[in-house]
């Protein structure tokens, strides 16, 4: 059997954001939706101490691919729009979802619950295209981002004769590269990158090597020697739906 499984050095991350950036590019997914945060790739941020004692702390956060997953519990489609696939990914047929959100409502880490004392911010784990906005939409914004000083996208691309970057094609049976509106959407562990012996762009793109993928039915992979040498959690392990994304180690930033 295989199960593919993250892990997270947290004393590695230094919170960078470059593993979000790489999600974007490669998976085409919006800045925002709807209001929203839809980020397949997010993180929450914990400010913990009163000043000067004060901590600060960087989580990433996706879908943990759980082994026992709530979203699926209620899908009403026959076979289920979100399933599990052989080697323990939590994936999204795209032709199947109805866009009925109950996926959302039921996944105890697609909501804004704090899952850390002190954590704030939005993050997002399944999320649903309500609009299908053009992707990459900075180069057609005309706000300036600081008003009279910085240019605008739509200014800076003139400039540079830059046009929008084609979106990442990829090919896979279960999810499109841009998906369509009324369907819900979530990390995939980049199964279509799997499928071509690559490693999941976030984990490629990660600056410090904070995150490590593999197998973890495999007792000699690197996420299975990591969880044997280090202590590890799991976010909110008491909804007993058995994530595999796990965290080692603490945060990297403390003052
Ligand atoms: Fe499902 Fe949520 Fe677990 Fe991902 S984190 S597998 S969406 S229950
Ligand atoms: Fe299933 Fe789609 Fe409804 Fe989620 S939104 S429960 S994937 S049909």
């Amino acid at each position: 059997m295989t199960q593919y499984s993250m892990i997270i050095d947290l004393q590695k991350c230094v919170g960078c954001g470059a593993c979000a950036l790489a999600c974007k590019a490669e998976n085409n997914t919006e800045l925002r939706n709807n209001g929203q945060t839809h980020n397949w790739a997010d993180f929450v941020h914990i400010t913990t101490g009163t000043f000067p004692n004060t901590k600060y702390q960087t989580l990433p956060v996706l879908c943990n691919h759980c082994s026992d997953p709530a979203c699926a519990k209620n899908c009403p489609t026959e076979p289920k729009a979100i399933f599990k696939t052989a080697d323990g990914i939590t994936m999204v047929n795209n032709e199947r979802c109805v866009g009925c959100r109950s996926c959302q409502d039921d996944c105890p880490y697609s909501m804004e619950e704090v899952l850390k004392d002190g954590a704030y911010g939005e993050y997002s784990v399944i999320s649903y295209n309500s609009d299908n906005i053009p992707v990459h939409g900075f180069y057609r914004d005309g706000k300036e981002l600081i008003p009279g000083c910085t240019s605008s996208g739509i200014d800076t691309a003139r400039v540079l004769r830059a046009t929008p970057p084609h979106r990442t094609k990829y090919d896979h049976p279960d999810y499109e590269d841009v998906r369509e509106e009324s369907v819900v959407e979530k990390c995939t562990f980049c199964d279509h990158r799997l499928k071509n012996g690559e490693l999941p762009a976030c984990v490629e793109a990660c600056p410090s090597g904070a995150r490590v993928f593999g197998d973890i039915d495999h007792k000699n992979s690197e996420v299975s020697k990591l969880l044997e040498k280090h202590k590890s959690f799991v976010l909110m392990p008491e909804k007993g739906t058995k994530p595999n994304v796990f965290y080692v180690r603490d945060y990297s930033v403390t003052a």
